[in-house]
């Protein structure tokens, strides 16, 4: 299944399950949406050259880039002081240094690690962490949905 497919069920998941939750807030189901999409590219991380590969890298790239740009410091580079939204970058640092050395070095093999629901499990509560619960709730949706549509679920 190419990634499209996959973003799309993600998405159509998310929306799906927070309309049933009552979700009717334009801004928060396209935000939902979004994660939903996101999630479902993730497992296939471990493909070298896949395309929601190159997605991901350009998206934790432009959130780095946004959260410096909206830091403190408004409108010009400079590093912040330590602030929670200095804490924040730091964090998107680290969480930016471990996704690139984990795919540089550790490789994955294809519907490995990534294709298991623990990884979904520390993936969601990782997205807990950054963005609370509703966006933890939308990337596990995708995240699952791409498990299933790839009809293949481990648990380890
Ligand atoms: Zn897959």
């Amino acid at each position: 299944m190419n990634w499209k497919s996959h973003a799309l069920i993600g998405a159509i998941l998310a929306f799906v399950l927070f309309y049933l939750l009552g979700s009717r807030d334009m801004l928060e189901l396209i935000i939902i949406i979004f994660f939903g999409a996101i999630s479902a590219l993730v497992p296939d991380l471990d493909h070298d050259t896949s395309k929601g590969k190159k997605i991901l890298d350009l998206v934790f790239i432009s959130i780095v880039f946004f959260v410096l740009y909206f830091s403190q410091c408004g409108k010009s580079f400079c590093i912040p002081s330590l602030g929670a939204i200095g804490q924040l970058i730091i964090f998107f640092f680290a969480f930016l240094g471990v996704y690139f050395l984990f795919f540089r070095f550790f490789k994955p093999k294809h519907r490995g690690i990534t294709h298991t629901l623990v990884s979904c499990f520390v993936f969601s509560v990782l997205i807990y962490l950054i963005a609370g619960w509703i966006m933890a709730l939308a990337s596990l949706t995708g995240y699952l949905s791409h498990l299933l549509a790839d009809q293949h679920i481990k648990v380890i």
